[in-house]
């Protein structure tokens, strides 16, 4: 999971790349780029948080107006600076590339690029590798002048190649920007524009959110299998679905990863998280239990916690405390520094927790680890029963499509019940949403989705491969973890949507 914009604009767009990042910042803490376009490209990559990474020299020299940004979570490739996006090409004409999402078959594809074609792909960065794809499809047309056809046929090319998600811009030096989604349209794209007078601004990002904040007006989601061209000359806007799949956007975004304010393929984050919470509310209340008051995980379980109390009729209270300005844990060497950093992230509201019986909101449960560490923190604080209810089914399963959940052995519901996660967790009770109900109160927001991916939790991969190919890929690309993602990275990074 990234975020990954594309600006078009008149004149200088660093800004309005810079502000972008800033709101898709939760989307990856890991790194940050932007390219921008000015008769040049002007490169800025590095590690860390987008307030660390561009300072006011940088933002001077990214002159242009045209940019492609990058904020990283790494799921593959090593902790160096030459796995960061934006990824620049020579040809046709200068190209320039991001995307958010995960092409499973990259390190054969990277072997066929070196082998058939020539070129190296230097870094273990999947961006690199589309970027070559797109390139070599486009070159091949040996363009005057880049016209729609020839992004259709190259996009088809790359459809036809790249297996997994990926949604993509990119960005061809005084042609226009390109924008597609893989064919199931796993990880999302919308696009918006801006006109002031006779100017129009286009922009496509990861989240709707970006363009509420930049300003721009929603023009729609790019389609599952859908290439968009904007041409630099006429600033017309070309569309063609180029691959037509199932649409299987991964719904987990609405969970957990997206921003409550976006709106992604049609549906609202906030009112899914807000069905959830409701239909986990009956859940619980069947149960019978005593409950003081309803405390969520923040940030994200906020929404559903809120709706959940709504829904029981009991109190809801904010009990633990998120310092919002400590920045990224898992470059931290050791685990006991690790352990102490979720004390520091989250601290318990002693006030709100002695003598209480509680009922614990949180989006998902992974390794187990981060939720056990908040109920002994809440235990130590004279909690008298927590009550735990994760608003996602057991998570039993991988992600192929880019999102870092550990392997089968190291998820807690992979071996446990129910009853033994509970006990190994430490609380008193503990609830899962149920699949069908978490599927409903997503799609629910769009009347023309038909399906959706919740691979992680029910198994079952619908991108056209099965879950044994899958895990081979996954493995084979797993020598290539040696970043610190996985193995440093606690899981409380990943439940806690760090900002
Ligand atoms: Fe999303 Fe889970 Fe599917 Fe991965 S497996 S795309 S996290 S729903």
């Amino acid at each position: 999971m990234c975020g990954v914009v594309g600006i078009l604009g008149h004149d200088y767009v660093a800004q309005d790349m810079y502000d972008a990042l800033v709101t898709l910042q939760h989307r990856g803490q890991d790194a940050a780029g932007i390219i921008s376009f000015n008769g040049r490209f002007h490169t800025r990559k590095d590690f860390g948080l987008v307030r660390d990474v561009f300072h006011t020299r940088h933002m001077k020299r990214l002159q242009g107006y045209a940019a492609v940004g990058h904020t990283r979570y790494p799921t593959i490739g090593k902790n160096v600076l030459e796995d960061v996006q934006p990824f620049l090409g020579p040809a046709p004409f200068g190209v320039v590339l991001a995307h958010n999402g995960n092409v499973y078959n990259a390190p054969e594809l990277r072997e066929e690029i070196f082998t058939k074609d020539h070129r190296l792909v230097n870094s273990d960065c999947d961006a690199e590798v589309l970027l070559n794809l797109l390139t070599k499809a486009l070159t091949k047309q040996n363009p005057d002048h880049l016209k729609p056809e020839h992004v259709w046929k190259a996009v088809e090319s790359v459809h036809k190649r790249a297996k997994g998600s990926y949604s993509t811009v990119a960005y061809v030096a005084k042609q226009g920007m390109i924008a597609f989604r893989d064919p199931y349209g796993v990880r999302p794209l919308v696009m918006g524009k801006r006109t002031s007078g006779l100017a129009t601004d286009y922009i496509f990002a990861s989240e709707s959110v970006t363009l509420d904040i930049l300003g721009f007006e929603l023009i729609g989601d790019v389609g599952p299998g859908e290439a968009v061209f904007i041409d630099e000359k006429d600033r017309k806007v070309y569309r063609k679905r180029i691959t037509r799949r199932t649409h299987i956007p991964c719904i987990f975004e609405y969970v957990y990863f997206a921003r409550p304010d976006s709106i992604l393929d049609d549906i609202s984050v906030h009112k899914s998280r807000v069905r959830m919470g409701r239909k986990l509310a009956v859940k619980i209340k069947k149960a019978k239990l005593d409950i003081d008051v309803v405390i969520p995980v923040p940030d994200s379980s906020r929404t559903a916690a809120l709706a959940i109390a709504e829904e029981l009729d009991i109190r809801y209270t904010e009990g633990l405390i998120k310092n919002r300005y400590i920045g990224r844990t898992f470059k931290m060497p050791g685990q006991k520094i690790r352990k102490k950093s979720i004390r520091y992230k989250l601290n318990p509201m002693k006030l709100e927790l002695e003598g209480k019986k509680i009922l614990l909101i949180d989006d998902s449960i992974v390794r187990g680890n981060t939720s056990r560490r908040i109920v002994q923190m809440m235990q130590d604080s004279g909690a008298k029963k927590i009550y735990f209810a994760s608003y996602y089914p057991p998570v039993k399963h991988t992600c192929p499509y880019g999102v870092d959940i550990p392997t089968k052995e190291e998820l807690i519901a992979h071996e446990l019940s129910v009853d033994e996660i509970c006990k190994s967790i430490g609380a008193d009770k503990l609830f899962y949403a149920d699949i069908k109900d978490v599927f409903d109160s997503c799609i629910k927001g769009n009347k023309n989705m038909k399906d959706m991916c919740m691979a992680c939790a029910d198994g079952k991969y619908k991108t056209g491969v099965t879950e044994k190919e899958l895990l081979a890929h996954a493995s084979d690309r797993s020598t290539s973890r040696i970043c610190a993602s996985l193995d440093e990275r606690s899981d409380q990074d990943q439940q806690l949507n760090l900002v």
